[in-house]
């Protein structure tokens, strides 16, 4: 509990105390005394205010004994035995009621607690999978799509330069097929914390865009930037030095980057445009020899 709430809970049983002592005494000396022993239900709806069954639960039996010891002590006996003992019988019972509703109550109230807990934490585990793709962790294509519609939007809006990066692995069919679909998954997972890893600012994005394709959405960022950005992340994936056994490459796994950025100046960016920017500049990097990165000509 925190610290406020623990300083509440203390002043409402010292005022519940405080209350049960007040009734207490006029129960004694103030006849006549049934309209005073109602009041012991007011003693425990204060306590209800603690928020603890236990408090509740001793502040019953605490009233009970006060009201038992009250019908003892009491000098001013001015009704037949049988009366005061149904009158003392009938708060006792009013009294007994409100504690046992408020306990349940409180009860009720942590069940909803626990539940709503237990919600938030599936909504979490749902949003995740919605959103994140299952086997890297980085966000997947549905989840790219919505963030380079709305962060071509932000830019548009706020006329600021944005960035894209397309990753592709070289020749992964064939580490696949030597290495086998569970080692291609490893070698994925690797590559996508990789350029992870190489983005610095928390506006930044990695995507699966399929396959052994990674999409990187950089806002606010200009193609220089962007260009530093992409061999960063080609520098990072070669130092990984996961072993290629295909003949072509004769060294580590390596990445091909194509780099897109447009400055919304005269012209909206579009989120179809500026992948196709990106794809053909990765088209280029593989064509010009792979394992490198080239940057989208206006
Ligand atoms: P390039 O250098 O031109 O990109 O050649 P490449 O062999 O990488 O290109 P291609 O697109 O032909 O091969 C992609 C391969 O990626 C096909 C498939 O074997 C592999 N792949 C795609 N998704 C997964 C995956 O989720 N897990 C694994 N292990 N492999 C995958
Ligand atoms: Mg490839
Ligand atoms: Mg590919």
């Amino acid at each position: 509990m925190t610290q406020p709430a623990e300083r509440l809970r203390y002043d409402i049983i010292v005022l519940s105390l405080l209350l049960a002592l007040t009734v207490f005494i006029l129960d004694i000396y103030v006849p006549p005394r049934f309209a005073v022993d109602a009041l012991y239900s007011l003693v425990i709806v204060v306590s209800l205010a603690s928020g603890s069954a236990q408090v509740i639960h001793a502040f019953a039996w605490g009233c009970t004994a006060l009201l038992l010891i009250g019908y003892f002590i009491s000098t001013s006996i001015i009704l037949p035995t049988w009366l005061l003992l149904l009158n003392r019988g009938l708060f006792l019972v009013v009294v007994w009621i409100t504690a046992i509703l408020g306990m349940r109550l409180i009860n009720i109230q942590r069940q909803l607690q626990k539940k709503e807990t237990e919600l938030q934490d599936t909504n979490r585990e749902l949003e995740q999978l919605a959103r994140y793709d299952s086997l890297t962790s980085v966000a997947n294509r549905l989840y790219f799509d919505e963030e380079l519609e709305a962060e071509c939007d932000r830019a548009n809006r706020g006329e600021t330069p944005l960035s894209l990066l397309m990753i592709d692995v070289d020749y992964f069919k064939n580490y696949n097929d030597i290495m086998g679909h569970q080692e291609g998954d490893q070698c994925l997972i690797s590559i996508a914390k990789t350029i992870r890893n190489q983005l610095r600012r928390p506006g930044d994005l990695v995507a699966r865009y399929g396959g052994e394709e990674f999409a990187v959405i950089l806002p606010v960022t200009t193609v220089e930037g962007a260009a530093e950005r992409a061999e960063d992340i080609r520098r990072a994936v070669t130092k990984l030095a996961i072993y290629h056994p295909d003949a072509r490459v004769e060294g580590p796994v390596t990445v091909s980057v194509g780099v897109a950025s447009i400055l919304p100046e005269k012209k909206k960016i579009d989120p179809a445009e500026i992948i196709h920017k990106a794809d053909a500049a990765l088209y280029r990097a593989k064509r010009e020899g792979r394992h490198c990165v080239r940057v989208a000509e206006d």
